[in-house]
């Protein structure tokens, strides 16, 4: 499936091709040139999925001026799923034909690491077939600190409770200058992508996202793109980069959000991340009609169908109904073959 060579690498793009590429390239010529590498990997075809998201909890101490999704304990609004709670909508969501479950919440210590393995094994309790795609590293930097296991061991005992890979979260933007206004209390660029390093030698594929639209300058962009590629040299274990636009919703952080911008980056992506196998256009962060321009722009997933995403959508995010049927037709209407997969790409 994937068309994926070392010998690409010889004409790499550096860092000042990418700031200009970024910031002075012609719009046209960019995704022309986005769209060759997407072909050269992945023809006409275009990946999407049938899945579920399940937020366990909206409870989260690290209170990130970005975010209009999380609650302190106690608060209105707050929650937080039990394991049979958990059982019960993976079930639902079998019936209703999903193949894969996203899992993700806040950062709740009060939580023990024995909660997170039954939250999986609930999971996988209510359907063995579903692919588990489970927990940001932030909050298996958070299991490791709370259970005094090493991160290695968290990720082999998740890993042995049935997830199957990780989502990529929380990488936000490296530059620290721009994490301190937008999530002080995260881990830091290094932890994330030690983190990410750790998960990649357990045998975990995961993703990469990047948050953007914000404060973030065009240097800080690249700077995330390039470290992501060097991790990606050195491990293998990125499947996919998922560029994120953020959306204001209640955050008290401004919004450059751009049509323009968000094809820029899509494409810079493209070109950059030479070794990275997917570019990723979640349709509920994008919208269904900016997905399929970005199909055009270097991406070739539009993501999952993602029943009930919670986060996206107190956000401000497009909600829809999104059935298979849809993120077919979403594929078809961009010009491309729309082919099923999971997040490790399996199709
Ligand atoms: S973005 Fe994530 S880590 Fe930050 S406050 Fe929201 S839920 Fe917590």
């Amino acid at each position: 499936m994937e068309n994926f060579a070392d010998s690409q690498f010889k004409s790499r793009v550096g860092r000042q091709e990418a700031l200009e590429l970024l910031t002075a390239a012609d719009l046209p010529a960019l995704g022309e040139r986005a769209d060759a590498l997407r072909r050269e990997r992945h023809g006409s075809a275009a990946y999407y999925a049938v899945n579920a998201a399940i937020t366990y909890s909206n409870i989260c101490q690290a209170m990130c001026p970005i975010c209009s999704f999380s609650r302190r304990e106690g608060q209105p609004g707050a929650y937080l799923l039990s394991a049979d709670d958990v059982r019960r909508r993976a079930f639902a969501f079998s019936e209703m034909g999903a193949e894969e479950i996203h899992i993700i919440g806040g950062i709740y210590p009060k939580l023990p690491f024995e909660y997170y393995l039954e939250v999986v094994k609930a999971v996988k309790s209510a359907d063995p077939s579903l692919n588990v795609v489970a927990f940001t590293v932030s909050e298996c930097s958070l299991m490791a600190r709370v259970s005094g296991l090493g991160l290695e061991s968290v990720f082999s005992s998740l890993i042995d409770a049935g997830v199957n890979a990780l989502p990529g979260g929380g990488a936000e933007i490296f530059d620290e200058a721009v994490r301190k206004v937008i999530s002080p209390n995260k881990l830091s660029a290094e932890e994330w992508l030690g983190a990410m390093r750790a998960a990649h030698k357990c045998g975990l594929k995961t993703n990469a996202t990047m948050l953007y639209g914000h404060v973030e300058t065009p240097e800080s962009v690249v700077d995330h793109l390039l470290r992501l590629r060097e991790l990606q040299d050195e491990t293998r274990g990125f499947k996919a980069f998922v560029p994120l636009p953020f959306r204001k919703g209640a955050s008290p952080v401004p919004s450059k959000a751009s049509g323009v911008y968000d094809i820029r980056i899509c494409a810079l992506a493209r070109i950059v991340l030479d070794n990275f196998p997917h570019i990723r256009v979640p349709v509920p962060h994008f919208g269904d009609r900016m997905a399929q321009i970005l199909l055009n722009f270097g991406a070739d997933d539009i993501g999952g169908t993602h029943w009930r995403e919670e986060v996206a959508t107190s956000a401000g995010a497009v909600r829809s109904e999104r059935t298979e049927d849809f993120m077919r037709g979403v594929v078809e209407g961009a010009g491309f073959m729309p082919k099923k997969c999971n997040s490790n790409y399996n199709v």
